[in-house]
């Protein structure tokens, strides 16, 4: 819309594949003048299958450190492509990966959801069951995938493929 600007949300969970996900999205964010939402989503404890046996934990406390780690994590990451750390809004969510970035996405309004895959190839890129697919299954707006491909010891190159949403499926999928 003119006047406003657009909104791209990149989801990282500090892997390799994240990082590639990220530097594209950062690229895209200066070239369209974009802000972009860097979103991290920490579990939820309660939701681990260890917990049934976890006797005496403070699951409070444990989520609010690994909130606390995420943020710190999260402020590391500087912005590459020359776009301005201003743009750059740093989220850290809780509970069910895809769930979170899906529903973080629709309440900032996003125009683009931006994230990392396995670099297996043009089929293989989007594994049955990943964040990333799930993400490209049920998103409302746009999602680029970006995959990591390790390129010896001179470092990885990126290709990115955009899906646009297709009638909406259950996030329980
Ligand atoms: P995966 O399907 O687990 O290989 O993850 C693919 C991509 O999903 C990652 O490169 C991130 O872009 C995103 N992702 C996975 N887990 C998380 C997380 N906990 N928080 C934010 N993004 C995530």
């Amino acid at each position: 819309m003119e006047g406003t600007r657009d909104t791209i949300v990149v989801a990282v969970d500090f892997s390799d594949t994240s990082d590639a996900a990220w530097a594209a999205a950062c690229r895209l964010a200066a070239m369209t003048n974009s802000d972009l939402h860097l979103l991290h989503v920490s579990p939820d404890p309660l939701a681990q299958a260890w917990t049934a046996e976890a006797i005496g934990v403070d699951f409070a406390a444990l989520a609010r450190d690994w909130r606390e780690q995420a943020r710190v994590r999260l402020a590391a990451i500087e912005p590459v492509a020359g776009l301005d750390d201003a743009r750059i809004t740093r989220v850290v969510a809780t509970g069910v990966p895809h769930a979170a970035i899906i529903e973080y996405a629709e309440s900032v309004d996003a125009d683009l959801i931006v994230v990392g895959t396995h670099g297996y190839g043009p089929i293989k890129h989007l594994l049955l069951g990943s964040v990333a697919e799930r993400v490209v299954r049920q998103a409302a707006c746009p999602v680029m995938t970006v995959p990591h491909r390790s390129v010896g010891a001179a470092g990885v190159t990126t290709t990115a493929a955009v899906t646009t949403p297709t009638p909406r499926e259950s996030p329980n999928a």
